[in-house]
């Protein structure tokens, strides 16, 4: 088997890397997995010998993307996703670094199931997987997980996702031995007495619709009390998936106030509303819900004032059997990997977002966040790079996909940009060959 050359010579992009304040064009040499220089164009050509050229003109040259929060489903659940699929999925999408939640079965809330996860991802995984652990055992949000086990096992954070923290004094000696190892707890935020049965926002359409709603209140209430917390604590906020107008008041009054706190925001929370309920369309059923026009034009000036640090897809892969069904009875969740990118840079051309704030959400943010050395193109870092065309426009099929499953919001959707090459480590991990195995590979 071919091997992907150890030097690449990527010419005639143009370099978007927010973590070192280059945005123009750029060439990049690749040696042995690692960037080697980045120089003004032509700079290479004599370092170049024997490399591997690649036309990247009319390209976007980005950091490999960071995913910080996607559901992988392995083990126990791979009839929706796999280790393999899902970063096949990320890597078609442009992520190279993926972080996935605990909520498997086994539950990812000790060593031996992280060393699981990174093991299977050694043999098949595309990308970079990084396993959160749980913060409670079994999810149940009665004892704490293994955390400190976990941690030299090498979980890059601690989430109960799916769940919420429900017990204030559990959430409390979370967030402490979080701060002993160092690691960020993201926290799935909703008070559960208060969303009790809901599937949808608490407004206009909940009502129009018939559907129980699940008022703002509910995640609103729940991230004061764990700003609250911080002070106590030592502890560090991230809160994932942020929904609504409320929420981004907090986070910035917090901010404000030097508190520990990051925040991360979705492709679909930016670009849909409560709106997209109105065929009782399932693949637009999530948690937290599609919030109204007002909070989703929050979310926006948030991301752009950089209020919300990050743009994580919450990928949440369910198989047909459990969304083609009665709206009230459906699972929540969508898949988002394979269309993020190109999702993004639509909103950021729509509505003047420079796009180093957007790449930054989608690389060095999340990465600082989870403390792992991702998210930029700088000389000595891990060759991990996308190429993204901006112009070309495409029919988004979820059937035609990497993911296993199919849930998406944005099937047949018209998108602007889409991803051309990926390279993880120096290697060219997408596109796939006519064969089906890696591009020179
Ligand atoms: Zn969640």
């Amino acid at each position: 088997m071919e091997t992907t050359p150890s030097r690449i010579l990527i010419t005639g992009g143009i370099v978007i890397d927010p973590a070192n304040d280059v945005e123009g064009a750029r060439d990049l040499l690749v040696e042995d997995g690692r960037i080697r220089s980045v120089t003004e164009p032509g700079g290479l050509d004599r370092h170049a010998q024997g490399a591997r050229r690649i036309d990247a003109r009319d390209l976007l040259v980005l950091p490999g993307l960071v995913d910080m929060h996607v559901h992988l489903r392995e083990p126990g659940f791979e009839y929706r996703e796999t280790i393999a699929t899902g970063t096949l999925a990320a890597v078609a999408g442009g992520f190279t670094s993926v972080a996935c939640m605990a909520n498997t079965n086994p539950v990812n809330d000790n060593a031996a199931v992280t060393e699981y996860i990174l093991e299977r991802a050694r043999e098949v995984a595309r990308a970079n997987v990084f396993p959160v652990g749980a913060v409670s055992q079994g999810l149940e949000g009665r004892c704490l997980a293994e955390i400190g086990e976990m941690r030299r096992a090498g979980i890059v954070a601690i989430s109960d996702d799916g769940r919420p923290v429900a017990d204030g004094s559990l959430m409390r000696r979370a967030l402490e031995y979080a701060s002993m190892f160092d690691l960020p707890v993201l926290a799935h935020e909703e008070d559960p007495s208060l969303a009790q049965g809901g599937v949808a926002h608490e407004g206009e359409w909940s009502v129009r619709l018939g559907l129980r709603g699940i008022p703002s209140a509910a995640e609103e209430s729940m991230v004061a009390r764990d700003l609250a917390l911080l002070p106590l604590t030592g502890g560090r906020l991230h809160v994932a998936h942020v929904s609504t107008r409320g929420t981004v008041e907090l986070v910035r009054r917090a901010k404000e106030k030097g508190l520990p706190v990051t925040a991360e925001v979705t492709p679909h929370h930016l670009l849909l509303t409560e709106e997209a309920l109105r065929e009782y369309d399932t693949n637009a059923k999530m948690r937290p819900p599609l919030r109204s026009a007002e909070d989703r034009e929050a979310l926006v000036l948030a991301l752009e004032d950089g209020t919300i640090d990050a743009i994580a897809t919450d990928h949440a892969p369910h198989h047909p059997d459990e969304k083609d069904v009665e709206f009230e009875q459906a699972l929540d969740g969508v898949i988002g990997l394979e269309t993020a990118l190109p999702l993004v840079f639509s909103l950021a051309a729509e509505r003047n977002i420079p796009l180093r704030t957007v790449v930054r959400a989608m690389t060095v943010a999340p990465a600082r966040i989870l403390g792992i050395d991702r998210g930029t193109l700088s000389v000595g870092a891990v060759a991990d790079i996308t190429l993204f065309d901006p112009e070309v426009r495409w029919t988004y099929s979820a059937r035609d996909g990497c993911s296993k499953s199919r849930n998406s919001p944005f099937d047949g959707w018209e998108l602007r940009g889409r991803v051309r090459m990926t390279l993880v480590g120096g290697r060219i991990v997408w596109p796939l060959g006519p064969t089906g195995t890696i591009a020179g590979s």
